[in-house]
C-alpha cells in the first residue's frame, strides 16, 4: 500500500522481524509538512542507545536498512526513494534512574533563581511531550507578567495531566482565560489541537 493512502501521523511497529520502533508519515501531520504533496515524507525511528552497535554505524548502512525495512513492512519500494537522511537524536528521553531519585536537590537549587524558569523536556529533565513542553513555556511567561517567582506551578505540568483530559462540559460550562496558557489550552476550540497528540 502506498504510505500516503494510510491516514495515520505515526505508527508504532511491532513486527520482530525489522528493527524500526514507530514510523511516521508527515504528510497526515498537516499540509504545511511537505513541499510537494505528491510526494510522501517518512520517518523511520530507531530507538538505541549512543553505546549501541546501531549507532555507531555509518549513515550509510542505517540508509539501507531504512529501506529495506519499508520494502519488508510494504509500504514502499527501494525505487519509490527519492531522497534520504539520518538524523542522530541524543539524549531523547530523560533517565530516570542513577541519581534521579536526588532530583529534588537540583530542583530546589534551581528554584531558588527568581528569574531562571526552566521549561521543557531537556529543560526540566522531565519527559514532556510537546504539548507539555509548550504549556511550561506559556506558564513561564505568564509567571514572568504576573510577578509569581515560585516555580511550583511548571513541576505541576505533566504530573496532573488534567489540563488535557478535562470532560468537555467542565470546560464549556465556565472557561476563564485570564492567562495566555489558559486561553491556548481551555478554548474549546483548542483542545482538540493539544488533545490528541502523541508521544514518545
Ligand atoms: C524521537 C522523538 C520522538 C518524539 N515524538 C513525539 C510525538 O510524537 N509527540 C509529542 O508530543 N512529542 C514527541 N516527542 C517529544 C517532543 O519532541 C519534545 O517533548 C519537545 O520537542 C520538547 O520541546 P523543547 O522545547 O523542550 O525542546 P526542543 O524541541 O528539543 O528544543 C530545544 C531547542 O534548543 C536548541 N538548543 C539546545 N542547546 C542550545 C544552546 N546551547 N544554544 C541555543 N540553542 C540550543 C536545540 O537545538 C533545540 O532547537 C518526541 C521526541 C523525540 C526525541
Amino acid at each position: 500500500m502506498p504510505p500516503e493512502k494510510l491516514k495515520d501521523s505515526w505508527i508504532y511497529i511491532q513486527d520482530k522481524g525489522v528493527k524500526v520502533g514507530r514510523i511516521q508519515i508527515y504528510n497526515n501531520w498537516g499540509p504545511y509538512m511537505v513541499n510537494d504533496p505528491t510526494t510522501t515524507w517518512i520517518g523511520l525511528e530507531y530507538f538505541c542507545n549512543k553505546t549501541d552497535d546501531f549507532w555507531q554505524q555509518h549513515n550509510e548502512a542505517i540508509k539501507q536498512l531504512a529501506i529495506r525495512e519499508l520494502e519488508k513492512i510494504g509500504l514502499a519500494s527501494a525505487e519509490d526513494v527519492l531522497d534520504i537522511t539520518v538524523q542522530r537524536m541524543e539524549k531523547t528521553y530523560p533517565a530516570y534512574f542513577g541519581t534521579y531519585d536526588r532530583f529534588d536537590v537540583v530542583k530546589d537549587y534551581v528554584s531558588q533563581f527568581g528569574n531562571l524558569f526552566l521549561v521543557g523536556r531537556n529543560g526540566m529533565h522531565k519527559y514532556n511531550n510537546t504539548d507539555h513542553s509548550m504549556l511550561t513555556a506559556m506558564v513561564a511567561v505568564d509567571n514572568v507578567i504576573l510577578g509569581i517567582t515560585s516555580k511550583e506551578n511548571l513541576w505541576e505540568i505533566n504530573t496532573e495531566q488534567e489540563y488535557h483530559e478535562e470532560k468537555s462540559s467542565e470546560v464549556v460550562s465556565q472557561p476563564v482565560y485570564d492567562t495566555f496558557s489558559s486561553f491556548v489550552f481551555k478554548t474549546p476550540l483548542h483542545k482538540n489541537c493539544f488533545g490528541s497528540l502523541r508521544f514518545s
